[in-house]
């Protein structure tokens, strides 16, 4: 009995011990202290949905002195959260990579005492802020949208206690949406609330990053901490009460109320969903817009480069749907054509078997798909492209895109990057740029995809067509040509066995040869099959077949080490010379550049103001504006105008039966409604929430009511999302010579208010 128990303990003990062993121990920085900001995290923790995923991770507080970017770069923690402005890191060189915005739109917002003498942003001249010395980016383009500059206003330093507001030690301060005016509501404050997103401004906030270096190390447990956090905040947003229970029992270093966590919760899951259903949503567009504004604003001045800064950049979606394996369950083997004589790519050996770094490849591809591979024998690359137009093989095993072969191929995104260089014999000297070899006879192998892109790049390049490497490089060596152009790996392993002594490797060529799958442009399903096999590569599996084939060559050939360090030294001493030459130029040219963008930009920034970021109507910003000039048009020219107000019946039924996110879909659908049926010279916008207004010139009373008729019937036929129905009462006025505008609305709402009261789904005009 006894050693049962103790087979038993060893038995318990041995399972706990291989299990943590099984997780992967991570940690996550936050930006803040535990608050319903971190709910996700914190219930894919608790939920074990982390665990799933097969990781142990430490939540990590934010510290005075921590710079969340910096401490993934360095290490220090794999993944954290952070703002916005990481995209100035970005810029300044810092390899991070965003997974997912868990905010659509910053909760930042500038929030202000209703019964000051503060009643629009135009008001805060000489008005002192408090906030941050980096006063959010978002805060200062709604004010410089609206003609404040920073200049204008008095920055001061921030206290976080919206009682300052109260007691008149500020005018403005810069508070969460979902902390600070909840905390000034409980104090007995009216809150006056600037909302970047209602100009426009919708900025990411809260961004789970990690480093490129370790995206690239760790691809399959990225994609699994990324799903896990997902999963985590969906949960959190469906299950508000528990979650908040479990932030209140367990992580309230805050010492926040279940009523504050409450509201956080609520205001937060609207900016989780906010223009969007999928939580996470990240798009370079508009990072590239945020960081335009940075730019516009004068906080930056370097150009921004996203590349592999997007979760999206590393292709780590490699699962098959069904579709695609039922394919190749039904294709037993897929036939391939090669390049016979490419070392140290491919080429068949001596016992005609296939092998090189592409075997090897395609070694990998055919364990991932678990499918078969056939080489077809040919005797040159150009018999391959024929047997491929031929459809004797179904795919390339490696090659390029060009226009020519797209018309008989498609290519997966490219597996192989190889520089070109020129070999020529010993006596040339160092080649810096194409262009030096013009007029002169360049061999490139016949058929090959550069010589085509080359051919149309440098159309005064004398290419001559060779046959093969060993065609051109014997052409080169008995001066018939001039230099031969191919890749570094092939002319060098060439070189090593054939031409020691006679020919050398002269320069690179500034284009590079991208490399992929070729397959048949009728068969859309491999494309896919084989595009997830080079997607599902790891880094380390490229490494080993690069190392295995590329560095032994390096080894043997010490001078060929020495030769690229004596490219890198003449390519620098001409980029210099170069640099030098041009700079007059290139001052002139810039600051042209830099200018036009600068326009470009603040028009964009100046649509963005007056434009509804859910509707794409105008906002009441534009429509405000619309209503001034329209006034004094019809006072200075006797032309007159009519104004409509659109409200939803029963608006609030459809949020509480679908959700807000169902409600805002319903807004987008009634918004193109409105703009389908009005005319190009009617302004449509949002009014706000649920209410449009449309300023409709030069129609006379009765077409003006046959035009509001109109849009009601339109909007009660149609059919919305989930099959929804649903009216609007329309209130319909006109303007009267010399009145304010307001009184022109005043009488607007009055006439809407009849409709609402008469039964709703009405017209009604005063
Ligand atoms: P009625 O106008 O017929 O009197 O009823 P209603 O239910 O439409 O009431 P009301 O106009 O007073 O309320 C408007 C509601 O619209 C309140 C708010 O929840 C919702 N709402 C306002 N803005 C938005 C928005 O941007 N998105 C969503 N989904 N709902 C919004
Ligand atoms: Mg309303
Ligand atoms: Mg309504």
């Amino acid at each position: 009995m006894r050693k049962l128990v103790h087979i038993l303990i060893a038995l318990l003990l041995s399972v706990s011990v291989a299990s943590a062993k099984d997780f992967k121990k991570v940690s996550l920085q936050l930006q803040w202290k535990y608050q319903f900001q971190f709910a996700g995290y914190i219930i894919a923790k608790e939920k074990g949905f982390y665990k799933k995923a097969g990781l142990d991770v430490e939540l990590k507080e934010w510290k005075p002195g921590i710079h969340m970017e910096d401490d993934v770069i360095q290490s220090k923690s794999e993944y954290a959260t952070c703002r916005a402005t990481s995209l100035i890191d970005i810029s300044n060189g810092k390899k991070i990579v965003y997974l997912a915005s868990m905010f659509q739109s910053s909760p930042l917002v500038l929030l202000a005492n209703k019964s000051s003498d503060i009643k629009s942003i135009q008001d805060f001249k000489n008005k002192r802020i408090m906030a941050t010395k980096d006063i959010d980016i978002s805060l200062f383009s709604m004010m410089f949208s609206q003609g404040i500059m920073p200049k204008d206003v008095k920055v001061i330093q921030p206290s976080f206690n919206p009682e300052d507001l109260l007691n008149g030690k500020t005018d403005l301060i810069a508070a969460y949406i979902s902390n600070e005016v909840y905390v000034f509501k409980s104090l007995g404050g009216k809150p006056l609330i600037f909302n970047p997103k209602d100009y426009g401004f919708d900025f990411y906030s809260d961004l789970l990053i990690t480093s490129q270096e370790y995206i690239e190390d760790n691809p399959q447990e990225v994609k699994r901490f990324r799903a896990a956090s997902l999963q985590g905040w969906k949960y959190a947003f469906e299950h508000i009460d528990e979650t908040v229970d479990v932030i209140y029992n367990k992580y309230n270093s805050l010492h926040k109320t279940k009523e504050a966590l409450l509201y956080e919760a609520e205001e937060l899951k609207k900016l989780a969903y906010y223009t969007t259903d999928t939580l996470g949503t990240i798009e370079k567009q508009k990072l590239q817009r945020i960081y335009d504004v940075y730019k516009l604003l004068g906080l930056v001045k370097k150009e921004i480069n996203l590349r592999g800064a997007l979760y999206s950049d590393y292709a780590l979606d490699t699962e098959l749907t069904t579709k695609e394996k039922e394919y190749l369950a039904k294709h037993q083997e897929i036939t391939m054509c090669i390049d016979p004589n490419w070392m140290p790519f491919e080429h068949f050996n001596e016992d005609g078997k296939y092998e090189g770094m592409t075997a090897d490849y395609f070694q990998a591809f055919s364990k991932t798909l678990a499918t078969n591979f056939r080489v077809i024998p040919t005797n040159t690359w150009t018999q391959s492209i024929e047997f491929a137009k031929e459809r004797k093989c179904d795919i390339f095993s490696l090659a390029m895109e060009t226009p020519k072969r797209k018309e008989y191929m498609n290519f997966t995104s490219p597996y192989l990057v190889i520089p070109l260089v020129v070999a020529t014999k010993l006596e040339v000297p160092f080649v810096s740029d194409i262009k030096d070899l013009e007029k002169k006879k360049i061999g490139i192998c016949k058929g090959y995809a550069f010589a085509e892109l080359l051919k149309i790049k440098y159309p005064s390049l004398n290419i001559v067509e060779v046959e093969d490497i060993d065609d051109g490089l014997k052409r080169v060596s008995d001066g018939e040509l001039f230099g031969y152009i191919g890749t570094l790996a092939s002319i060098g392993y060439k070189l090593q066995n054939n031409y020691i002594g006679k020919l050398k490797i002269t320069g690179k060529i500034e284009e590079s040869w991208t490399l992929g799958i070729g397959v048949r442009n009728d068969d859309p399903l491999l494309l896919s099959v084989l595009q997830k096999a080079v997607n599902s590569l790891s880094q380390e599996e490229n490494r080993n077949i690069f190392n295995k084939w590329i560095s032994i060559k390096y080894d043997q050939e010490v001078d060929y080490k020495i030769l690229w360090k004596v490219i890198a030294f003449f390519s620098f001493i001409f980029v210099v010379g170069y640099l030098l030459y041009r700079k007059q130029q290139c001052l002139k040219e810039s600051l042209q550049e830099a200018n036009d963008k600068l326009e470009a930009a603040y028009e964009e920034l100046q649509e963005i103001a007056i434009t509804d970021k859910l509707t794409q109507l105008y906002n009441r910003t534009r429509l405000d504006q619309a209503l001034e000039e329209e006034k004094n048009r019809a006072d200075r020219y006797g032309t007159h105008f009519g104004v409509m107000i659109l409200d939803i019946d029963h608006f609030k039924q459809i949020n509480d039966t679908y959700g807000h996110h169902v409600g805002d879909k319903v807004l987008e659908e009634l918004a193109v409604i409105l703009k389908e049926n009005s005319r190009e010279s009617d302004v449509v916008g949002r009014w706000g929430g649920e209410e449009f207004l449309i300023i409709v010139p030069e129609l006379n009373s009765e077409s003006l009511k046959q035009f509001a008729h109109n849009l009601k019937d339109k909007v009660e036929q149609h059919l919305f999302v989930k099959k929804y129905k649903l009216t609007i009462s329309i209130g319909l006025t006109r303007y009267h010579e010399n009145e304010s505008i307001e009184t022109t609305l005043i009488r607007a709402d009055e006439a809407l208010y009849i409709s609402k009261n008469s039964g709703r789904n009405l017209v009604s005009s005063k």
